[in-house]
């Protein structure tokens, strides 16, 4: 094997996958203990300061820590506090207002941003990939929306540089899913990608030609998706319950309940609901298919208009879609694939579970970098203008909106004061005609110009968009040669020593989390060490010498010490051998006490047969 081994992740706003092809056919990694193949992208962070719990325990938790359970955080990536403050009504953890550059959670005295959190998700996967494939994963392939501007796509570049892998390729979403229904192997095609997941909707629409393809156009909702199909059916459950200020747990236990009737309501006619009420006893009732679906049907009805914008940017009619690819978990529901038939007016592709297509996808372009093949070109387009503002504060586009990447663009700017020596350029994204309602992406200083008359220098600035779909921009001056090595430091972003050490922090986390762990263990380890020797001490302390009886009890009391009080795993461990080496007379006194009572006419291997396991029920697991 000399090829690399890279991995394809789908780091989703409500679950994450990881999966790798093997001899090119592209599989889930599943986890090893749980069997589990999506990963929540949910992360708990303890109060006392231990290791962050990810993924399905974490899930659980949301209900009784919603402040310290963090989720959406794909919602987060790439955008500042201003941004997304808009968010906080739906968020029940609290967004910190200190840093603006970079969405940041405030937990208690803590703050962890977006990307970090993002990060331990991406840890998981990719430890999650290493113990099922027993090597070690270094390389991945990360998918983003087809949507992502430049500086969502470099927060989770960040995230998966902070989490330890290499992001060799970012891909967009819709892409992979065609790659996973083998759609590159068509000589042509134009593709719509209809995608519902929990809490977002996107559609884009492809164009396949000899194996490239071209995103023709994007559109969608991202405040739209199955989680407000479970909305809508526990508040409908809620009133029937008729509990005036239902509480947090309990409208948390209506809404999963709610899910997994949801859930049975994609291949079953009707499912019963029972959610207990404690002393109350227990609300039940049974809901139909189709008083689900009439209930969600109004959110069905909302993704066809973004569905029909797609088709009209892309001057395409719905006649001229050869292929629908259905991704995300809420497509399973029978009533969306039914509304994307009718809409498309063609049956779509169903073979590949909806919430595996994508990562699955992005395990097939993973394989096609391992294996070096160009053939392959894979070609997306940039979901929003990338332009400079200019002197009056208008934008001047150089690349446009769906212009293929990777490209680039070249445009001559000039000074406006005489004898000026510093040219600010201002870097925007966005189809507004000012520059102020787009999108700041950077700001860059070109220095060092000549001072000549105004309009006189030459200021090349160049655009150069990557495989990535990120930004490079350059500035020279010609006549002086004045250039700026700008590396683009968008506005919203961990600046790049940020990373490094977050990098590093999380290698020093990760031996500090280790420690911790060890020393839980071990407690817990002691603790049944102490109740054995106290139950031992009380039934047979009598039975042996005082002086012995006084050892135990110093080693027991110096094992209780260090139980609730030593730093680390080893001090416990010391102290509980001496306690055991103390305790010997003692577990001998209690051994032949059991011995009379039981040994009777068996045999002296029989009775120490009998005995340890005597002993063993003294001494709880
Ligand atoms: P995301 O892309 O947002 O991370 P997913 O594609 O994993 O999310 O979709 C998650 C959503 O899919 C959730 O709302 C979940 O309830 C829903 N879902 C999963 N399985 C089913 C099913 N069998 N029927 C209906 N909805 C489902
Ligand atoms: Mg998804």
């Amino acid at each position: 094997m000399s090829n690399p081994l890279i991995v394809g992740i789908d780091l989703g706003t409500t679950n994450s996958l990881v999966a790798v092809a093997k001899e090119g056919v592209p599989l889930i990694l599943t986890d090893i203990k749980s069997g589990e193949t999506l990963l929540p992208s949910v992360v708990y962070f303890p109060f006392d300061g231990t290791a962050p719990v990810v993924g399905s325990s974490a899930k659980e938790l949301l209900a009784t820590e919603p402040s310290r359970t963090v989720y959406s955080t794909k919602r987060l990536m790439g955008k500042g506090y201003d941004d997304v403050k808009g968010e906080t009504a739906n968020l029940s953890y609290e967004l910190s207002t200190e840093r603006t550059d970079v969405a940041t959670i405030r937990l208690g005295d803590n703050l962890v941003t977006a990307p970090e959190v993002a990060a331990l998700v991406l840890r998981a996967l990719k430890d999650r990939a290493e113990a099922s494939l027993g090597e070690t994963v270094t390389k991945a392939v990360i998918t983003v929306p087809a949507y992502f501007n430049d500086a969502q796509r470099q927060a989770t570049k960040d995230a998966g540089e902070i989490a330890g892998l290499e992001v060799v390729r970012i891909v967009n979403e819709p892409t992979a899913a065609s790659l996973a229904y083998g759609l590159q192997n068509k000589k042509s095609a134009t593709i719509a990608v209809y995608d519902l997941g929990g809490g977002t909707f996107d559609v884009s629409l492809l164009r396949l030609e000899d194996g490239v393809f071209d995103v023709l156009a994007t559109n969608g909702d991202t405040h739209l998706g199955g989680d407000d199909f479970d909305e809508l059916l526990s508040d409908r459950l809620l009133s029937e319950i008729g509990v005036t200020e239902p509480s947090p747990e309990l409208r948390a236990t209506v809404r999963v309940a709610a899910e997994a009737a949801k859930r049975h309501l994609s291949d079953a006619a009707q499912t019963d609901v029972h959610v207990s009420l404690g002393d109350n006893g227990a609300f039940v009732r049974t809901v139909t298919k189709s008083e689900f679906e009439s209930l969600i049907s109004p959110l069905v009805e909302r993704t066809l208009a973004p569905c029909r914008q797609a088709l009209t940017d892309a001057g395409l009619t719905a006649t001229e879609i050869d292929e629908v690819v259905l991704v995300g978990g809420s497509t399973r529901v029978p009533a969306v694939r039914q509304a994307v038939q009718t809409l498309f007016g063609k049956a779509p592709h169903t073979d590949v579970n909806p919430d595996e297509v994508v990562a699955l996808g992005a395990a097939v372009q993973a394989d096609i970098l391992s294996s070096g093949r160009t053939d392959l070109l894979l070609l997306d387009v940039t979901p929003l203008s990338l332009g400079i503002e200019t002197m009056g504060g208008a934008t001047e586009k150089l690349l446009f909106r769906n212009a293929k990447i990777p490209s680039s663009a070249k445009e001559e700017f000039t000074t406006s004061v005489d004898g000026q020596t510093v040219v600010l350029l201002h870097v925007v994204q966005g189809e507004r005609e000012m520059a102020t309602d787009n999108r700041s992406l950077a700001r860059i200083e070109l220095r060092g110009i000549p001072p000549m008359p105004a309009g006189l220098p030459k200021i090349e600035v160049t655009f150069f968009l990557d495989m990535n779909g990120i930004l490079r921009v350059t500035a020279t001056e010609t006549r002086s040669g004045a250039k700026t090595d700008v590396r683009i430091k968008p506005t919203y972003g961990l600046a790049e020593g940020e990373v490094r050490r977050m990098v590093r922090d999380s290698f020093v986390n990760a031996d500090e989390d280790f420690k911790a762990r060890m020393l839980a263990d071990m407690r817990n380890e002691a603790d049944s060490a102490i109740l054995g020797a106290t139950k031992l001490l009380a039934g047979y302390g009598n039975d042996i010498p005082d002086a012995d009886r006084i050892g135990v009890e110093t080693a027991l009391a110096e094992m209780k010490n260090a139980r609730d009080n030593a730093p680390d795993h080893s001090t416990v461990r010391e102290k509980m051998d001496a306690l055991d080496m103390a305790g010997r007379s003692l577990a001998e006194a209690a051994m032949s006490s059991v011995a009379r009572s039981i040994v009777g006419g068996k045999t002296l291997s029989e009775a120490a047969q009998v005995l340890e396991e005597r002993i063993k029920e003294e001494r709880p697991e």
